[in-house]
């Protein structure tokens, strides 16, 4: 079992799947940044699209994306023609000159579109950005997903799936406003892996309402029969002053920050014990799975979409609030689908807010990256450094990190406290980050 200490634990560290993080993005960078980054993309260079789906049919209580109801059709096609309309524009700007790797459709919920109009996207993607079989992932709402669906996603050719599954418990379904018996998801994936179909994620979810150990080893006994190639045990953030929709959860019945940190350990030591791999702190993944051979192979990334064996440096995403990311900036489109809508149909890229990065703030990339992904980084801007060597030093004599020479790794009783050490390279926490990085 994991060592239990509260003080670290209730440190508000960013998940760090960018950095700098998107807490420090403003609006004075914006399209114009945008558009000067796609003229910039060097010829031949690796990239992946994502597309952003703001749509579910029907919203659940606990979920923190941007997304709204699905509701009239005629809206969805007014977004999906602002969608096609911005790929449109971006292609133009690329010229050809990416090398498209990846595409990943995400939302909300994908498959609030209609297959057809799926389809549709996937051949406008392919065609303007010349696309040689890019990898294709989706994510699905089991709730939405039919036979239909899943013959859609054969002939698009897409190679991973990806469920919100979050708890096979009854009681806790209906405390987060999210019914979806166990043979619901049996039969998405049977009809999934009948027509090839076997790179499967579920993301599950620990301290939700009413969740105790059991029910959680209850929700594991499903998964380990099921035997999804891929899992991100995530913990339920309850924020209802950002999330409105939270309000509806029952702040009562939610677990104590031990009982979180019990679920996360109990969680941990199950998934092991199937055979899965564990991927940085909180995804896993069966040894066969390309995440688990990349993590082998010292090639896991962590961007927008967590940890990912994606390689691409340059990924660009369509769609209210999707975030393109270059190796020297961070871009996010406005958020609001309706004024999303409105720029994008005055020809214009939709990038409202962002961040440049100097070369300091990738070296902190880099090194807070490789310490998430692969457990250790190389420390030595810290040891100049008196306030950060005093935090190291903290984590040393806790046995969370060990030290050899210039740096650092995490041991097994420092996984869930990845992201504390991680903030040690993190200048925008003065009080735990390190000084400057002279490159
Ligand atoms: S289906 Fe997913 S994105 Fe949609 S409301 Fe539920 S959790 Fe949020």
């Amino acid at each position: 079992m994991w060592p239990y200490f509260p003080d670290l634990l209730a440190r508000p560290v960013p998940r760090y799947t960018s950095y700098p993080p998107a807490t420090q993005f403003t609006d004075k960078v914006n399209a114009d940044a945008q558009a000067e980054a796609l003229n910039s993309v060097v010829s031949g260079t690796p990239i992946s699209l994502y597309a952003h789906i703001p749509y579910c049919q029907s919203i659940c209580w606990y979920c923190g994306c941007n997304t709204g109801a699905a509701g009239r059709t005629q809206r969805l096609h007014a977004y999906l023609e602002a969608l096609e309309a911005e790929m449109s524009l971006v292609a133009k700007l690329l010229g050809g000159r990416g090398k498209l790797q990846r595409i990943a459709f995400g939302g909300g919920s994908p498959n609030a579109i209609e297959p057809v109009a799926f389809v549709r996207l996937v051949d406008r993607l392919v065609t303007m950005f010349g696309g040689n079989s890019p990898d294709i992932s989706i994510e699905i709402d089991p709730r939405a997903f039919t036979l239909e669906w899943a013959m859609t996603l054969a002939i698009a050719q897409v190679n991973r799936v990806s469920f919100g599954v979050q708890s096979f418990d009854a009681e806790i379904q209906a405390a987060i406003g999210r019914i979806q018996p166990v043979e619901m998801i049996e039969t998405c994936m049977a009809s999934l892996r009948a027509r090839g179909i076997r790179s499967i994620n579920f993301d599950l979810m620990y301290g939700l309402p009413y969740q105790t150990n059991e029910s959680l080893l209850g929700t594991l006994d499903h998964v380990a029969r099921m035997r999804p190639s891929r899992i991100a045990l995530f913990g339920y953030a309850h924020l209802p002053h950002i999330f409105p929709r939270q309000k509806r959860i029952d702040a009562a019945a939610l677990p104590g920050i031990e009982a979180r940190f019990e679920q996360a350990a109990i969680g941990f030591e199950r998934l092991v014990s199937e055979g899965y791999v564990p991927i940085g702190f909180d995804h896993f993944a069966l040894p066969d799975d390309s995440l688990a051979i990349a993590a082998a192979e010292g090639k896991v990334r962590r961007n927008f979409q967590g940890f990912t064996d994606d390689q691409s440096d340059v990924l660009i995403g369509f769609g209210a609030s999707a975030i393109s990311q270059f190796p020297d900036r961070i871009i996010q489109n406005e958020k609001n689908p309706g004024v999303y809508r409105q720029i994008v149909g005055e020809h214009r890229l939709a990038g409202s807010r962002g961040l440049l990065r100097d070369a300091n703030d990738r070296v902190r990339a880099a090194r807070i990256e490789h310490l998430l992904c692969s457990g250790h980084a190389d420390a030595s801007c810290l040891l100049a450094e008196p306030a950060s060597m005093a935090s190291l030093h903290q984590l040393e004599e806790r046995r969370l990190v060990v030290r050899d020479g210039s740096f650092i790794k995490l041991t097994e009783a420092g996984r869930p406290y990845a992201r504390i050490v991680a903030a040690l390279f993190d200048s925008s926490l003065p009080e735990v980050g390190a000084g400057s990085l002279a490159a």
